[in-house]
């Protein structure tokens, strides 16, 4: 955009700089640019009012219009309300409720005077309430041009001072006014005219107060499209340029891995393995530099892929380091892969928090002098310390867990060429993000579990049933099984008494089976107890592991053949499936036991039938997209790259797709951008950059 907007809030008519303050603290807002790109988030529709005996309880925020007849504060204190009837036209009544700001309420709602009311219904004993509605007045002399009224977000504070949804619309008409003249297009006329899309100003002016449906559509269309575009435009450069500039180590000597593959794999790899390990050779023998990411649904046999990738390394002189977010996975992964390192006569250490201050010297001498092949660790192998004498392949398990700055330290250990990097996860990404947060990746997938897996038989239980669901637990363990059984805890850094649901299960666990010995592991446990408490586990000695989510990734026992958790509909989708992806991994028949007690919400009951109804990791991560929204599932971490303005990856995938293809396209016939058709790309490339937009959020 140009300069014109990137004037700033305070000086249009209305604003002045006290409200500008808020605007910035409260919304982010500190320009016109960014206030014409506050879009309503929602919109008044004089046509869709429901009656109050159409309500019922499954209906999303619905509209109401009504006549306020009578207004009450009722109760003391904090438990003070303020319930108030609205009638609708044909007499039926609606309670609106308040349980904040009630005396401000109070004062403005008036009496025998009609609004439109916006809420969610929730029905008791046959009569609808609405808590803290939305309100607008409706007065009969206000007309506006616009058929739909945009409702803008703001926040309490915001209203506290009087900045509510209608006096942004009045800020806006002001802003339209000056700004929409200043407008340039910044789509090229070639994608206007293919796209059949809605020019830039029109698409402003449409968006905030719509003419017509149809020119609300082709705005809203048209925003997204670009929105979805410049995302695309950008991933896609960035991978041309790393293309042509990143020259990669060329690793194209096997010979430890064809002995490994003769003499010492116990299995033979999938299909699906042989095809990624192909993909993957491919990379490191073309000189460039790999940046792949490995999908693969949990127990879909990951690790061996990682080893024969940091094999082929070994094999060229180079050194790999395999890092995994948690210390319980290091050590997992350390275990099985230093069993086949020792035969091949490899070097292969492990550097986590817990590493003693003398181990470390040792490590870091030999990563220095290249003595050392392959180091297994945790985010400790970040640190400045750790050197190599030459890093050639970076793999990352689990990458959720690592912010971007994070990962990217690891890529700088090697100041003479870049690392191949392969970055692994069992969070089956759907498509549409995929393509939106990894465009610049190359993607592989393990879409095959090993031969001879028997499908997780998942069923949902409620507490009441407790007692026959342990008595299956006997009889599992009695056939010589082990058995999860997984607490809720969100925050694993919270304080102790978040651990109290853990606590009691714990000791009922253990009153329960008197006959077993019973493991809890934790995120408050120290490294070595938690280690001591997982091998334990491990060798058998105890046959119940009691824990929070920290066995959520990666941990394998596959003797652990049933996995029961506790008020499962506290988890979110995703995680339920990655736990139940803890057992399944062995040739025994598997279960998922879900348990609840019987109050469950709508989403809750999707999240369980989803779980008791399919095991495609894929299928679920879908859902999840469209239960949470996308900003939830990857973690905070990823969700600045999701603050999408106006597109909804859980909604919009076929117009992210045609941008995608769009963005393509452009760059293929026109990769530095610089022919005339392509100036308006060009241009508001630049206004971007020169912006505040910090696109190094993208890894
Ligand atoms: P994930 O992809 O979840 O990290 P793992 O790499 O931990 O899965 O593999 C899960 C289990 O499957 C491990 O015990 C591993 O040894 C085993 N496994 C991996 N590949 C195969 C295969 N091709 N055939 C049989 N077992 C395999
Ligand atoms: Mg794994």
């Amino acid at each position: 955009m140009s300069n014109f907007f990137n004037t700033k809030i305070e000086f249009l008519k209305g604003v002045g700089p006290m409200r500008a303050e808020l605007l910035q603290k409260e919304l982010s807002i500190f320009t016109y640019g960014d206030l014409i790109q506050h879009y309503p988030f929602r919109y008044l529709d004089r046509t869709q009012f429901y009656k109050v005996s159409e309500l019922d309880e499954s209906m999303p925020y619905v509209q109401v219009r009504g006549r306020i007849r009578g207004k009450e504060v009722i109760g003391e204190g904090r438990k003070q309300r303020l319930a108030a009837t609205l009638v609708d036209e044909n007499g039926d009544q609606l309670e609106l409720v308040w349980f904040k700001g009630v005396k401000w309420m109070e004062k403005t709602l008036k009496n025998h005077t009609d609004y439109i009311v916006f809420g969610k219904p929730t029905e008791f004993n046959g009569r609808f309430s609405m808590a803290h509605p939305e309100l607008e007045e409706l007065a009969e002399e206000k007309q506006t041009t616009s058929f739909l009224q945009p409702v803008y977000n703001t926040t309490e504070k915001l209203k506290a001072h009087r900045i509510d949804s209608k006096v942004i619309a009045k800020m806006m008409e002001h802003l339209l006014k000056v700004a929409l003249p200043q407008v340039q297009e910044s789509l090229s006329p070639e994608l206007i005219d293919t796209y059949k899309l809605m020019d830039k100003r029109s698409a402003y002016a449409n968006i905030h107060f719509p003419e017509t449906v149809e020119k609300y559509n082709a705005a809203k269309f048209r925003l997204k499209f670009e929105e979805l575009f410049y995302i695309q435009l950008r991933l896609f450069r960035q991978k041309v340029v790393r293309k042509a500039d990143l020259k990669g180590q060329v690793f194209n000597q096997v010979p430890t891995l064809n002995e490994f593959y003769k003499n010492h794999m116990t299995f033979d790899l999938t299909g699906a393995q042989k095809r990624v390990v192909k993909e993957i050779y491919a990379d490191l023998t073309a000189g460039k530099q790999m940046n792949r990411l490995l999908q693969g649904d949990v127990g879909s046999g990951k690790t061996i892929v990682a080893f024969i990738t940091m094999l082929i390394a070994a094999d060229n002189g180079a050194q790999s380091v395999l890092m995994a977010p948690t210390e319980i996975l290091a050590d997992q992964h350390y275990v099985g892969l230093k069993a086949f390192a020792d035969r091949l006569g490899i070097n292969l250490g492990k550097l986590t928090g817990s590493t003693k201050a003398s181990e470390r010297k040792v490590l870091h001498e030999q990563l220095r002098s290249g003595e050392m092949k392959m180091i297994v660790g945790t985010h400790a192998l970040l640190e400045d310390v750790v050197q190599f004498q030459n890093l050639g392949l970076c793999i990352v398990d689990e990458q959720h867990r690592f912010g971007v700055e994070q990962r990217s330290k690891l890529w700088r250990k090697n100041p003479r060429i870049i690392p191949h990097v392969l970055v692994m996860t069992a969070t089956p990404i759907p498509r549409t993000l995929a393509m939106t947060l990894y465009g610049d990746l190359d993607v592989s997938v393990i879409d095959e579990l090993p031969a001879g897996r028997k499908e997780i038989v998942t069923v949902h239980r409620f507490d009441s049933h407790r007692l026959r669901v342990f008595q299956f637990v006997r009889d599992q363990i009695k056939l010589g099984r082990q058995v999860y059984i997984v607490y809720p805890l969100i925050e694993e850094s919270e304080q102790m008494e978040n651990y109290k649901d853990l606590m009691d299960g714990y000791e009922s666990i253990k009153r329960a089976f008197p006959e077993y010995q019973v493991s809890m592991v934790h995120g408050k446990l120290k490294p070595q107890d938690k280690d001591y408490e997982m091998q334990r586990f491990v060798k058998k000695e105890t046959q119940i592991m009691v824990a929070t989510t920290v066995i959520e990734v990666g941990v394998n026992v596959p003797n652990a053949s049933v996995m029961i958790i506790e008020s499962a509909e506290r988890f979110g989708l995703s995680q339920l499936h990655q736990l139940r992806g803890r057992v399944g991994r062995g040739a025994e028949q598997s279960y998922c036991i879900l348990m609840t007690g019987y109050k469950l919400s709508k989403d809750s009951k999707t999240r369980l039938e989803t779980m008791v109804r399919t095991n495609n990791g894929f299928e679920i991560a879908d859902i999840d997209l469209k239960l949470r929204g996308p900003g939830d599932l990857m973690g905070t971490q990823q969700s600045g790259v999701l603050d999408l303005l106006i597109a909804d990856l859980s909604k919009d995938a076929p117009i992210l797709q045609e941008a995608r293809a769009a963005a393509q396209r452009v760059l293929h016939q026109d990769p530095q951008l610089e022919k005339p058709e392509n100036a308006n790309i060009r241009r508001h490339i630049q206004s971007l950059s020169a912006n505040t937009i910090n696109w190094s959020r993208i890894s």
